[in-house]
């Protein structure tokens, strides 16, 4: 099976823990905003057709301007973000066109996803899966603490992972599980699977990546533009 995909980027977040300044997806690395990065790597995976970037609200003008002037593999659109993470990714989804059967949601705060990743987690769905998510080992180990800061638990942390982005879903999967949520209105859930998880639906893993780490804090700037500077010098001048 290889249905249409799209490629759908959340980046209407401020960002505050990052300190204060732009919107974080136009933050600069290297010196191009994240999200730059982060659409351009889709654009370059085979399997996507077409980015739809959900951008901070009031800055859809903005960011149109700032994609136009990249040159990239495939369709760019831009919509108006809102006030959460899923409302952006929603609005995101609405506008797709109805051909597009594959949606793979990425975070513009992860702009050295490889695109290979996009790849393999949209050959997975297109192999059968309803939701497919990159996943890697966690590294410390994971305490459950109550509010006063007590642990009450130590995980086991062989059955753990760390979820990135993209992640995959079969349109008609993510679309009903955003639904829901719509009518539920809970909160809580931090990335798309974890709707689709509440339905019910299986949510399978593929090797995550490293350098698909998600830029939260300073320090995680710092790291991306060490990798950055160590990818540019290996493909030479
Ligand atoms: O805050 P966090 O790092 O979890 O944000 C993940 C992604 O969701 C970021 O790319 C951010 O721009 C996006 N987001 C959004 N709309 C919001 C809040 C966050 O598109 N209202």
């Amino acid at each position: 099976m290889r249905g249409p995909v799209a490629a759908v980027v959340p980046a209407a977040g401020r960002g505050e823990r990052l300190g204060p300044g732009t919107p974080k997806a136009l933050r600069q690395l290297g010196g191009l905003p994240l999200l730059v990065h982060a659409v351009r790597s889709l654009a370059e995976a085979r399997a996507v057709d077409l980015v739809v970037v959900a951008a901070p609200p009031g800055g859809v003008g903005e960011v149109r301007a700032l994609l136009a002037g990249y040159e990239s593999g495939a369709d760019v659109r831009v919509v108006e973000g809102g006030d959460t993470r899923q409302q952006s990714v929603r609005r995101a989804l609405e506008s797709l066109p109805d051909h597009v059967e594959v949606v793979l949601v990425h975070d513009a705060a992860r702009p050295l996803a490889p695109a290979e990743l996009a790849d393999a987690v949209a050959a997975a769905v297109n192999a059968g899966a309803e939701a497919v998510v990159p996943a890697v080992p966690v590294a410390d180990t994971v305490k459950r603490v109550d509010d006063d800061g007590v642990v009450e638990a130590t995980l086991d942390r062989s059955c753990l992972r760390a979820v990135q982005t993209p992640q995959g879903f079969r349109r008609d999967v993510l679309a009903a599980a955003h639904a829901a949520e719509e009518v539920s209105g809970t909160s809580g859930v931090t990335d798309d699977a974890g709707l689709v998880e509440r339905m019910g639906a299986t949510v399978r893993t593929v090797p995550g990546s490293e350098e698909a780490f998600k830029v939260t804090r300073p320090l995680d700037l710092v790291l991306a533009e060490a990798v950055l500077t160590r990818r540019r010098a290996s493909r030479g001048p």
